[in-house]
């Protein structure tokens, strides 16, 4: 009787075979990163049918802007401006040396790192596996990518589209569930790009650190938005309905609860019911509105709300009742002053349900956000400069918008990550690339017969910097 090898032996093939290949052309050219990178543009295009009919399989609907926007056609523009950009970033840095080394100069040489491995989540299945790929691609690395179980068909198809453009040393991809993560984990990687829970991201920092792997930990957590004294309700209601019913709220960076001045609690509750009644006036069923992704998250979010009202609060569906079903699918969800305490203050909500909070002064609610672990979005809704001033001054977020949500992730001329609980590192655009590559310095000493080097004893190079 033969029995199948274990998944370790699998995952360690794959990887020796790319670690191989890396140290046979361990700084490839620019030409060779941006031919990468227009495969995986060409491939993106080519399977972007079945890769949206995958989603809406996986998601039990998927509307087709959740899938067609977020998940086609950012990664193509993440992918665009690194080949536009990547021989530019890859150029030497010049840098500056301290008097007493010259007339020796500086340089900064960004170099590929090896084999880069990526663990993706679910909510965006193509966009966060793709993104990093194109980051690791850029900075001259191999790639290998674990994506999520629960998106199947997605990953099958993204399987496909990899082993179709690549050969299986440059990119690869691991189809498997938790066991084989957490194997894939253990791979001795040359950085490891984690997105998913906090939870799951503290056990793969753990198994990396075991083998001195670095890390870039893209997780969760609970991102407020703030409603200041002054601000437009009806136009906050927007920005944040939006946020909130995009992909069914299902988004790393949706507005997890508001905070709002006590007195205009009512006026913004009736401004979120306008704002969703006009995003999608079919009701829940609107083909527009995504799913949520598995019975265990709907169930989840069913008792988050269950567990509100049991504690006392109120509880208003912005959509009519009657028009939902829709198999899968939750009515966006007003949550009402909920305990503090309660599950849906304390843990990620993940979905369309909106806790709104009051507080009576701003320095009340700054309090509240800095007592919990550091959101990766913070979101102030203000017309005053020095309003925004004290919240943005005030709070440690990894991003932050004004006057809107969620956008600040698409803007790939800034860093985008976590702080805290809510992750370590960033990418997108030149961040990415600088994520993965190793930033060298290199000391050049010009060799003028050695009359200006430093030699023993020590003594002269403390007289030197005046010591
Ligand atoms: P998750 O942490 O459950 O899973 C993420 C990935 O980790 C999956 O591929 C899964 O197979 C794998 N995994 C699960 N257990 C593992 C283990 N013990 N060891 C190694 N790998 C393991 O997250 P999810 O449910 O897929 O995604 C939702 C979470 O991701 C939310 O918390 C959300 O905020 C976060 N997220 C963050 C970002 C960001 O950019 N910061 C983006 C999207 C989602």
């Amino acid at each position: 009787m033969t029995s199948n090898p274990p998944q370790s032996d699998y995952l360690s093939a794959i990887f020796s075979a790319a670690r191989a290949a890396h140290l046979t052309d361990p700084m490839p050219s620019a030409e060779l990163r941006r031919e990468r990178l227009f495969r995986l543009e060409t491939a993106l295009l080519k399977f972007e049918p079945e890769l949206v009919a995958a989603m809406n399989t996986d998601f039990r609907h998927r509307s087709e802007s959740d899938s067609g926007i977020f998940d086609i056609t950012i990664p193509l523009g993440d992918i665009r401006r690194n080949r536009r950009s990547v021989k530019r970033w890859m150029k030497p840095r010049k840098v500056g040396v301290p008097l007493h080394l010259k007339p020796a100069r500086g340089r900064i040489i960004p170099q590929a790192k090896g084999v880069v491995g990526v663990i993706s989540p679910w909510n965006f299945p193509v966009y966060l596996a793709v993104a990093p790929i194109a980051a690791a691609l850029a900075a001259g690395n191999r790639v290998m990518l674990k994506p999520s179980e629960l998106t199947p068909k997605t990953s099958e198809v993204m399987a496909k589209m990899i082993a179709n453009t690549f050969d299986p040393t440059e990119v690869s991809v691991c189809i498997g569930g938790v066991e084989l993560s957490q194997e894939f984990s253990n791979l001795p990687f040359d950085h490891l790009f984690f997105t998913g829970s906090t939870r799951v991201g503290r056990e793969v920092a753990m198994a990396a650190a075991r083998n001195l792997t670095p890390v870039t930990l893209e997780l969760g957590g609970k991102s407020p938005a703030i409603i200041g004294e002054h601000a437009s309700l009806d136009y906050s209601a927007r920005r944040i309905a939006f946020g909130k019913v995009a992909n069914a709220g299902q988004i790393c960076v949706a507005p997890d609860y508001v905070l709002l001045p006590r007195n205009q609690l009512e006026a913004f509750a009736t401004a979120m019911e306008t704002a969703v009644h006009s995003f999608f006036p079919e009701g829940p069923q609107s083909p527009d509105y995504t799913g949520i992704v598995n019975d265990n998250h709907l169930n989840r979010l069913r008792d988050l709300v269950a567990d509100a009202k049991a504690a006392g609060a109120e509880v208003r569906e912005l959509l009519p009742k009657n028009t939902e079903h829709a198999k899968g699918k939750m009515t966006p969800t007003l949550v009402l002053n909920p305990p503090k305490d309660s599950r849906i203050m304390r843990e990620e909500i993940f979905g369309p349900v909106l806790p709104l909070i009051t507080y009576d002064s701003p320095e009340e609610a700054r309090d509240f956000v800095n007592s919990r672990p550091s959101p990766l979005a913070l979101y102030v809704f203000s017309d005053g400069r020095q309003e925004r001033d004290f919240w943005l001054n005030g709070t440690l977020s990894g991003g932050a918008c004004v006057n809107e949500t969620a956008f600040h992730v698409v803007a790939d001329t800034m860093p985008f990550g976590g702080v805290g609980e809510s992750g370590m590192g960033s990418y997108h655009g030149k961040a990415g690339f600088d994520q993965l590559s190793h930033l060298k310095s290199v000391l050049i000493q010009p060799k003028l017969n050695g009359a200006f080097a430093f030699n023993p004893p020590a003594g002269g190079f403390n007289k030197f910097v005046g010591k």
